[in-house]
């Protein structure tokens, strides 16, 4: 049977508005690790948990010791655009903190069985909430430690063929692992842990030394042979370690790119970076390289993509030949040994 209805505009359903949303913010276990690290880092903790089962797709549960939220604030968490980071849209353009869109949790707690319990400092009791598929149940008072922890169990059940796409719990375990190591290498300074059905993976204790963060992911080989390199230029710094050309990989894999202490992909500081080694590594080899960008927060724009592991940046020309001059003159500085060209 045919109807016009078919083809009339209608607004469409919350539900379905915010699952949409949702999708664009979580695409797998890793997305939600990834959003939920990032505001414990927000809420500036000194020690996260974060404990796994079945790669994310039975639970993560993250605890930290940080700020906790207000217990009037507690429902807003979970409501979308709702952020306690950014003020007004001027804001948008000199972003300080890692999250400012307001998006994650409620994205998060629309696809999931979600709870939280948080306690600030001041108060005498914590608060619990519960989602389930974006059915948030009443705020009740709790018993809590200090700080946030957030449990998301059965991701994606009410959107089945995403769950049927997730893949093998190792794999997603694997990029849960890189969105943990990822956070912890741009924070020495945190107390972690990682755990995958009930094994400790990674037992991280704070240190100020970035190198010693280095080693334990990547052992002592690489991180023996890693040159530091440090340079500012028009109030743009770079700093922080690259491989000895001996030391590479067949992928871009050991290549590490943060932006004021938020992980980025960037083709064309991958590509300075590949630049500095040109001659040096051959063709298809891939250098291991821990670079900081330090750059004041209105000459980049964070806002181009929801995860924001793209930017744009004012001006990319300058930053392209910052990095590779740093890198270039450093070599230079310290005559790399002769044998390693393998001809430019
Ligand atoms: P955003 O990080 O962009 O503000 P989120 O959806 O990730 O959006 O979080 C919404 C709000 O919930 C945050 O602005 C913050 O106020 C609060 N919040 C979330 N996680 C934590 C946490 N671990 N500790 C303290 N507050 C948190
Ligand atoms: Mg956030």
């Amino acid at each position: 049977m045919h109807t016009d209805v078919t083809s009339r505009i209608r607004q469409l359903p919350t539900s379905v508005i915010n699952k949409i949303a949702a999708g664009e913010v979580i695409e797998r276990p890793a997305s939600v690790v990834k959003e939920l690290l990032e505001n414990c880092v927000d809420a500036l903790a000194t020690r996260i948990d974060v404990d796994v089962e079945q790669g994310g797709a039975e639970l993560i549960r993250i605890t930290d010791n940080g700020e906790g939220i207000h217990p009037d604030d507690v429902e807003l968490t979970v409501a979308s655009h709702a952020t306690s980071k950014l003020v007004d849209a001027d804001d948008l353009f000199s972003v300080k903190t890692m999250g400012f869109r307001g998006e994650a949790l409620a994205s998060v707690a629309e696809i999931s069985h979600f709870r939280l319990r948080t306690k600030q400092r001041d108060q005498l009791m914590g608060v619990e909430l519960e989602v389930h598929g974006g059915i948030v149940k009443e705020p009740r008072a709790c018993g809590a430690p200090d700080g946030t922890q957030i449990e998301v169990r059965q991701l994606f059940f009410n959107t089945p063929v995403r769950r049927k796409f997730l893949k093998t719990a190792s794999t997603e375990f694997a990029h849960i692992a890189e969105q943990f190591t990822r956070i912890a290498l741009a924070n020495p300074g945190l107390q972690m842990t990682l755990r995958h059905n009930g094994r400790c993976v990674h037992e991280l204790p704070p240190t100020h030394q970035l190198i010693e963060r280095i080693e334990l992911f990547f052992g002592g080989e690489v991180a023996q042979h890693l040159i530091s390199v440090e340079a500012e230029h028009a109030g743009a710094r770079i700093w922080g370690f690259v491989a000895h050309p001996s030391q590479n990989k067949s992928t871009r894999k050991g290549q590490y790119l943060f932006l004021n202490g938020r992980w980025i992909q960037d083709r064309s500081l991958q590509h300075a970076l590949g630049e500095a080694y040109r001659g040096l590594v051959m063709v298809g080899r891939y250098p291991v390289a821990f670079l900081f960008l330090e750059l004041p927060p209105d000459q980049v724009d964070v806002n181009v993509h929801p995860t924001k592991s793209e930017v744009r940046f004012q001006d990319s020309q300058t930053l392209y030949r910052l990095l590779l001059s740093t890198i270039r003159n450093r070599f230079l500085s310290m005559d790399l040994d002769s044998r390693l060209s393998v001809g430019a």
